[in-house]
């Protein structure tokens, strides 16, 4: 009998353990992808970016000798159905680990073992399974810095390079057809715009991987804090969706920093806050739901309202901030830089609930992902563990001298007040919803906060709740 490989986030045929398990079983294999009502509650970028990279695995799998068979509806439902219709043995995947994938594999697995199948997790998506990693007392850890010396000398598994075929089964079951998820649909007229900087699948990962450490690695260090440079890696687009396997990108560092590319180690370290993000969520999942430090819920947060609005909309008048806002309708993705001050100026200068930052950015990012979102939000807020101090807030005037001295970055994405601005910063005003009545042709708003006021009120209201961090 065949064997049921279910794909999530774990879109290639490079470094996945679950197909070396599964290939090891000798099996006909068939994939699987199935839009559950965890996947339909995606954003709408990331929705949208996942279409793509599940129409590009498709047809990796078909240039293997295989397919992908879509199927819509409950995870547990829809692959118990397969298994009938095609006398499967069982059902294998690669583990997340945010707590609405937990619950739903944990009910598929029972499901299938309570039938005598097998349901078989595997390791895949992180380069350490968060329960493996302890601190001295048995604990998780909340402090990056002792995590980062504590996994940087384990070993991580060689990748296993992709099969060139894939055993296909006798009789292949119905598919449905992608085009009719309409995973897109929500993009609007984002869409069009976005997808010139979209590289999908995993061949583009690669190529984004050996371009990154035959060059850009060595000025890692400084160049990746400069938001106007192509500094960094790219690859959270490809990592959020599997397309690259984190032992393959690990392995390659290691090989950089070997060699004595400058900037391998800090890559390596970054690739390690990954890990920890994930670490965090899950031993303690509330990361993505609440203040991770209680004492946070007495802070005076705002609601959402015209300041918040005018952040989504990157009309803030705080150049900075509007540039990195508009970076994310433009490209889908923002420069972590950016990231760090439009998180701050939200949470601090605006005093809002980060909350309603992490839901804007699980909406607009094609690199969303559950764990570094949920971190970076509750690290910028102050709330988080390892959280910056809420005293120290980032003023993005100060920020942009210093990250952006020639204003390449602003002008990039900011087209208001440029005789002639640039493709991507009128981009922004195609990619935005119509009804936001948007339009270059008016001048550039003024402050809605002054960023002096804005922080004395932010401390006030810090110091008012006793400094609650
Ligand atoms: P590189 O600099 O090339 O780094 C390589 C890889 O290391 C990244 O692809 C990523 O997987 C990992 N990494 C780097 N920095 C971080 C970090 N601070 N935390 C966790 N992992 C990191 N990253 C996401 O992938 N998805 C998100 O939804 C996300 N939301 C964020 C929200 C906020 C408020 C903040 C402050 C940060 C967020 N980040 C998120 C982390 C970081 O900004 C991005 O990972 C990074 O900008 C991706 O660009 P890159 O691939 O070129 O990174």
């Amino acid at each position: 009998p065949p064997l049921i490989l279910w794909f999530r986030r774990d879109l290639r045929l490079d470094d996945l353990p679950m197909l070396s398990a599964a290939l090891a079983t000798g099996r006909p294999l068939i994939p699987v992808f199935v839009l559950d009502p965890e996947t339909e509650a995606l954003g709408a970028a990331a929705k949208w970016r996942l279409g793509l990279g599940v129409a590009e695995f498709a047809r990796r799998l078909e240039a293997a000798g295989s397919r992908l068979v879509l199927r819509r509806g409950a995870a547990a439902a829809v692959l118990l159905a397969l298994v009938e219709e095609t006398g499967a043995a069982g059902v294998m995947w690669s583990r997340l680990y945010d707590p609405a994938a937990k619950a739903r594999d944990t009910g598929v697995k029972s499901a299938l073992r309570a039938r005598g199948l097998l349901g078989e997790s595997h390791a895949g998506h992180l380069l350490h399974e968060p329960w493996t990693v302890a601190t001295g007392q048995g604990g998780f850890y909340r402090v990056y810095t002792p995590y980062w010396r504590t996994v940087r000398g384990m070993d991580v598994p060689a990748p296993v390079p992709a099969p060139e075929r894939l055993p296909a089964p006798a009789r292949w079951p119905v598919s449905e057809r992608l085009e009719d998820w309409r995973m897109g649909a929500a993009m609007r007229r984002g869409a069009a715009v976005v997808a010139a900087h979209v590289r999908v699948g995993e061949a583009a990962a690669r190529v984004r991987l050996a371009e990154f450490l035959s060059g850009p690695v060595e000025g890692y260090d400084s160049a990746r804090d400069l938001p106007a440079v192509a500094g960094t890696s790219r690859l959270s687009e490809n990592l959020t969706y599997g397309e690259i396997g984190i032992r393959r990108v690990w392995h390659a560092a290691m090989a950089a920093f070997h060699r004595g590319a400058a900037g391998a180690e800090t890559f390596l370290k970054e690739l390690v806050w990954r890990e920890f993000a994930y670490h965090l969520l899950h031993h303690s999942p509330h990361i993505a739901e609440r203040n991770w430090k209680p004492e946070w819920d007495a802070f005076p947060w705002q609601g959402d309202g015209p300041q918040a609005e005018a952040w989504r909309r990157g009309m803030t008048g705080e150049p900075f901030v509007d540039a990195a806002m508009r970076e994310m309708y433009v490209t889908g993705t923002m420069h972590n830089r950016g990231r760090m001050i439009v998180a701050s100026y939200l949470t601090k200068h605006l005093m809002t609930h980060w909350k309603i930052g992490l839901d804007w950015f699980a909406d607009c990012l094609v690199d969303w992902d559950p764990a570094a979102n949920a971190m970076g939000w509750q690290w910028a807020a102050g709330s988080g563990p390892d959280a910056a101090p809420y005293f120290r807030i980032f003023n993005p005037a100060t920020q942009v001298e210093k990250f952006d001295p020639k204003g390449a970055y602003r002008r990039r994405f900011i087209a208001e007040g440029q005789r002639a601005a640039g493709a991507e910063a009128r981009a922004f005003f195609e990619a935005v919803p119509l009804s936001w009545r948007l339009d270059p042709a008016r001048p550039y708003p003024a402050r809605i906060v002054d960023l002096a006021e804005g922080r004395a009120r932010a401390l006030a209201a810090y110091a008012g709740r006793g400094g609650v961090a």
